[in-house]
């Protein structure tokens, strides 16, 4: 059992090595929550434990759910949208109802392959009514299954000019931000950084500031180019993640192990890009704390398994399981704020675990692609339960005569 429990921050350099492993380990759920949670012997004493349902899972990792930290769930399916321009008008063109069953078909997927929090960004650009329809969507499925953060993501299409920038920055501060913090629609605002002069810089800060003054949580999205301005103006004002980091130098990871700021890698977004990874290993050994997330998006990113993101975090970019265990559990919990609740077996917290169908912990290090979940609990609930697969003894097929190949 990998009860991932110790300290209360996001946990970093060799921290993230730290599973806190119970080789016979057990927990006591009531009311979808964690009761108790020990060594199997100590569990099965208790009163309490007498009349409860017992799930065996002998011979198999008992762990806790999957916190995908960071997607883009709602993104319309390939050779719909490119730009946020593109995105905007897809969602103008789509009911709510057909996004959000679309969504719930992905989140379903998602429940299949362990993931029992995440995240969803908007990032239709300056067009209020797209941002609202997403950020609602998100809204009505927070009451499912599986708990839904939304994020505000403040986006604008490449190339859009400082001056289309400014007015939309002054106008997300003025209107849009208020707005949606007034209707509690996003935890967090999450700032796509894609431009380097000094005018683009003074207005990505502006978004910032205005963020944080407002009570969002704050990300920075720093995917196509390195920037040591965006990341130090990140730190400095407290951002909780710095995501994407394709681009960053051994620099930047020093001036984020010194900070309270996360990293937050997505090692499917290079996979499916091309480009290269995050230097996850000098982020780490640096003394960074970093989250692991699929960046799923039907369109560029159509992997929305986090045991794929963790296989290749390992497998590309040097982590060891652990690591990877660490930053897809606890450390996504801190990134998305819900780390008193979610990301380890400890008790009080929220029984949302998994049981694999596999004796030890480092095959997801190693089973590239495939889904290791036998059981994924959400409050208490089973809400997936691998299926059985029908091997009927039949007869072997018999053909009248010898088949020949043509
Ligand atoms: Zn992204």
């Amino acid at each position: 059992m990998l009860t991932l429990r110790g300290s209360r921050g996001p946990r970093c350099g060799a921290e993230l090595n730290d599973l806190g492993v119970i080789p016979d380990g057990a927990v006591l759920v009531r009311d979808g929550v964690l009761q108790e949670v020990g060594p199997t012997r100590r569990i099965e004493n208790l009163a309490l434990a007498r009349t409860a349902l017992e799930i065996n899972a002998a011979g198999r990792v008992l762990m806790p759910g999957f916190v995908d930290s960071h997607t883009h769930l709602l993104f319309p399916p390939p050779g719909g949208a490119e730009s946020a321009a593109d995105l905007a008008r897809a969602v103008r063109a789509t009911t709510a109802q057909r996004l959000e069953m679309r969504a719930r078909a992905h989140l379903e997927a998602m429940a299949r392959h362990g993931t029992t929090t995440v995240e969803v960004k908007s990032g239709c650009g300056p067009d209020e009514s797209a941002e609202t329809k997403i950020l609602r969507v998100l809204s009505s499925l927070k009451r499912d299954h599986l708990d839904v953060v939304p994020t505000f993501l403040f986006r604008l299409p490449e190339g859009s000019g400082e001056e289309a920038l400014h007015e939309a920055a002054e106008w997300t501060i003025r209107e849009l931000l208020p707005k949606i913090r007034r209707r509690r629609l996003a935890r967090f605002a999450d700032i796509l950084w894609n431009s380097d002069g000094p005018e683009p810089y003074r207005d990505f800060v502006r978004l910032l500031e205005a963020a944080r003054g407002m009570g969002f949580g704050c990300k920075l999205h720093l995917e196509r180019r390195r920037s040591e301005a965006a990341l130090t103006a990140a730190v400095e004002r407290f951002a909780v993640t710095v995501d994407h980091l394709e681009h960053a130098a051994p620099s930047d990871a020093r001036l984020l192990a010194g900070s309270c700021t996360m990293a937050t890698l997505l090692p499917c977004a290079s996979f499916h890009s091309g480009r290269g990874d995050a230097p996850a290993r000098a982020l780490i050994d640096a003394g960074a704390a970093v989250a692991i997330a699929s960046n799923f998006n039907p369109q560029h990113t159509p992997t929305l398994n986090m045991q794929t993101a963790m296989a290749l975090g390992c497998l590309r970019m040097g982590m060891t399981a652990a690591e990877a265990i660490s930053a897809a559990t606890i450390n996504g919990a801190h990134a998305v704020g819900r780390a008193d609740h979610v990301g380890s077996l400890e008790p009080g917290k929220v029984a949302d675990l998994l049981i694999l169908n596999a004796p030890d912990y480092r095959d997801l290090a190693r089973d590239f692609g495939m889904n290791l979940v036998h059981m994924t609990m959400k409050r208490g609930e089973f809400i997936y339960t691998e299926g059985e697969v029908s091997m009927a003894r039949r007869p072997a097929q018999v053909f009248p005569e010898p088949v020949r190949a043509m």
